[in-house]
């Protein structure tokens, strides 16, 4: 089972940097998602792969026709909260709010209901987990933002999973597709998405998918855009992360569409057998 998804949002959304902290900012970048989104949706026609895209509710409210767009290509929408914030730099009731605005604003543009929920950066980490009973309380019923590895905004390093589960919270069930890891240099790694995917080289990531059973991608419309602007202010290491690899992303990530076959979130959750998942209590 590999599932292609993306997070739709703008190249200048980095995460914990002053420059793009708050919405006010972020008028003064050039736009760039049309372009970039078009690009990766003829690479889908073209290999015939669909996907689910986690979209900001603020891209529902500025790019309305790009998210239909997407929905009529027949891919799966997703609400990847509202204005990118970190789940853990919020209260439950500031998570609560967003996560309506988010769901409102894409479901008043494409019209059905919006079902799935991946968290910037991976922010659902172990101190905020009462985040799942919110997802579940408001109406989502499938999660992706376990990332079981550390990372920079959030991770959930110790989680054992290595494929779908069932996760129970005292308010319902949540179906979570977590991201996968490799042992890679003796580590456990994600391979499948953002600057990992970008870093790594062609015929390592093919073995790596050729091993795998399960994959969960995570890509971002500015992974593939190598005519992207600098933020200003990144250090060095940050600015290594956010565009190393920009030049050939598309072209490695073509090879793979190709050899592999990828399916929505939505498409896997109905091949699963959630009587036989694993159910983890959290929250
Ligand atoms: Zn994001």
């Amino acid at each position: 089972m590999h599932i292609l998804s993306f997070d739709v949002e703008e190249w200048f959304h980095l995460l914990e940097h002053d420059a793009v902290r708050s919405e006010h900012s972020w008028g003064g970048f050039d736009r760039k998602l049309p372009r970039m989104l078009d690009r990766i949706l003829q690479l889908l026609e073209e290999t015939e792969s669909k996907a689910t895209f986690f979209c900001l509710g603020w891209v529902a409210r500025e790019y309305a026709e790009l998210v239909r767009k997407i929905d009529a290509a027949g891919h799966e929408i997703g609400s990847h909260s509202d204005l990118h914030t970190l789940i853990f730099e919020q209260s439950r009731q500031e998570f609560r709010e967003e996560l309506r605005r988010s769901k409102r604003s894409l479901e008043d543009v494409v019209g059905k209901p919006v079902r799935a929920f991946r968290a910037p950066g991976f922010s659902l980490v172990p101190r905020c987990s009462w985040a799942f009973g919110i997802l579940a309380e408001e109406g989502f019923e499938v999660d992706c933002s376990i990332f079981p590895a550390r990372r920079a905004h959030g991770g959930f390093p110790n989680f054992a999973a290595s494929g779908p589960l069932r996760i129970r919270t005292a308010s319902g069930e949540l179906k979570e597709f977590p991201m996968n890891t490799a042992r890679i240099a003796g580590r456990n790694m994600v391979f499948s998405g953002g600057g990992y995917f970008r870093l790594l080289p062609l015929p390592l990531l093919r073995r790596l998918w050729s091993g795998s059973d399960y994959t969960m991608t995570y890509f971002h419309p500015r992974d593939f855009e190598p005519d992207q602007p600098y933020l200003p202010g990144l250090g060095p290491l940050r600015r290594f992360k956010s565009y190393y690899g920009l030049g050939n992303s598309e072209a490695k990530l073509r090879v793979i569409l190709k050899e592999f076959s990828f399916e929505s979130v939505a498409a896997a959750e109905r091949r699963v057998d959630w009587a036989a998942a694993p159910v983890v209590e959290i929250g």
